[in-house]
């Protein structure tokens, strides 16, 4: 039997042909049918509808929809696989988490893998990261180079290790005591973000990731704002994430909401990611997102699958720059934009009568996670497909079984409701095509895998000599 040759992969100067493009126009958005892109090395070269003449490599997908590719506002790579499953228990999955430390950096690597393969597959290009801690930032950095991904990272302060004593402290006094190591971890993430800023061909820029309002003091939010200014990238945080951070916020300093305590320090005077905020200030907060442009990343799968809905239809209609993000748990981009279009609108649908609410749609999800992102990043290379603009960019079978009716739809976003990230079948980061026809290039994908299982067999290793697990039954 003669074996049909692999297709070569399209690289340096080419052309993506779609039966739909997300093509970006005029300060917005626009589907166009048969549109075509002239992608010259890192860059979109021309965008328009109908064919690109000449004799060129061609990605020719008449049955995909093109996208800019998506820009993940929040996120913590090397944790989704560990947690996957386990969160829904119902338990805490801080034990999980803190036995990803023990790993070697070798076998962390294995894990960061795994879990940027599956951020990747789902046609997400860049990566507001906060890792866990600073072993693993350099983890991220390490692969992500490697893979040519685009990336924002920082290692949360306090890290993983740190985090609990302080975070659930019952005397305020393990706060003030905490001062000294996490001004340390201040330093040495700030020699990280030097260390690393821009590498990767400029695609690499560290940023400051603070884990929340509560687990910081005035000492230490300033020396966090004073590292930002120096790098320039902003602040990445979770904001009001509930209702006792706001209530520690308060009760220590003078009575300010997270967001004015943050503010008062400089907090948003660079470009700065705000994940979930279920307990910010309605009355106060959202006039301070919307004066500096911070972003609120919506994080549906936020408490793993099934967890609580958050204030999306309330963050739309306060109008702050809303995007939608992973967090971890789910890695699977396209997965989430639905989820927070479907969960978003039965949420709208309950508090109507309670709270101002505006209706979620899957235009506004796209928009958050493209070109309101990019705002936030203050990047108006990324997330959008025109030219000039860096090519990041995805196809997504919008025609396929279960995604679509075997051709082209009319309304091609709607399908995006119907996909997950296994109808994303081509992903390119600054032109280079990552993913090809539904498969990695950047690395061999069954070893990725393998060895991303192994990684995570040690944890659950772990998990079950403590006794961890609960018996299996309902
Ligand atoms: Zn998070």
């Amino acid at each position: 039997m003669v074996q049909a040759p692999r297709p070569v992969v399209p690289s340096g100067t080419y052309v993506v042909e779609g039966g739909w493009l997300l093509a970006y126009e005029k300060g917005r958005h626009r589907l166009i049918r048969n549109g075509s892109m002239l992608i010259k090395r890192d860059h979109i070269a021309e965008v328009r509808s109908g064919r690109i003449s000449g004799n060129l490599p061609r990605l020719s997908v008449p049955d995909h929809l093109v996208m800019p590719g998506f820009i993940n506002g929040h996120t913590h790579v090397a944790s989704g696989t560990p947690t996957r499953g386990l969160i829904e228990g119902g338990r805490s999955y801080g034990r999980p988490i803190e036995l990803v430390e023990n790993l070697s950096d070798a076998e962390l690597d294995d894990l960061t893998a795994f879990n940027l393969a599956e951020i990747l597959k789902s046609g997400c290009t860049t990566h507001v990261e906060m890792s866990l801690s600073l072993r693993q930032a350099e983890s991220y950095v390490r692969v992500a180079k490697k893979w040519g991904c685009r990336g924002y990272p920082g290692g949360m302060i306090p890290g993983v290790l740190r985090l609990d004593k302080i975070w659930f402290r019952k005397d305020d006094k393990v706060l003030f005591r905490s001062v000294g190591g996490t001004l340390a971890e201040i330093e040495a993430n700030l020699a990280f973000g030097r260390k690393h800023m821009n590498a990767g061909d400029g695609r690499i820029k560290p940023m400051m990731s603070p884990h929340a309002s509560d687990t910081q003091t005035e000492e230490t939010l300033t020396a966090l704002v004073a590292a930002a200014r120096e790098l320039g990238t902003g602040i990445h945080i979770h904001l009001s994430q509930r209702a006792t951070e706001t209530a520690a916020v308060r009760r220590l300093w003078g009575g300010l909401s997270p967001a004015q305590w943050l503010e008062k320090h400089g907090a948003f005077d660079g470009p700065l990611f705000g994940a979930h905020m279920m307990a910010i200030d309605w009355r106060t907060d959202p006039a301070i997102l919307i004066k500096h442009g911070a972003v609120y990343a919506h994080c549906p799968s936020a408490g793993g699958a099934g967890g609580a809905t958050q204030p999306y239809p309330e963050a739309l209609a306060a109008g702050i720059p809303t995007t939608v993000a992973i967090d971890t748990h789910s890695n699977d981009f396209v997965e989430n934009l639905k989820l927070a279009v479907i969960g978003g609108k039965a949420r709208a649908k309950l508090m109507a009568d309670r709270v101002p609410v505006k209706m979620p749609t899957i235009w506004a999800a796209v928009e958050g996670a493209t070109l309101v992102a990019a705002k936030g990043l203050g990047r108006d290379d990324l997330g959008r497909l025109t030219p000039g603009a860096k090519a990041d960019f995805s196809t997504i079978d919008v025609s396929g079984f279960l995604f679509g009716a075997g051709s082209a739809p009319p309304e091609p976003l709607n399908n995006l409701l119907y996909c997950n990230g296994a109808a994303v079948k081509n992903v390119a980061t600054d032109g280079r095509l990552q993913v090809f026809d539904g498969r990695l290039t950047v690395a061999d994908e069954a070893d990725v895998f393998a060895r991303g299982a192994q990684a995570v067999q040690k944890v659950w290793k772990g998990l079950t000599k403590e006794k961890w697990f609960t018996p299996t039954s309902r």
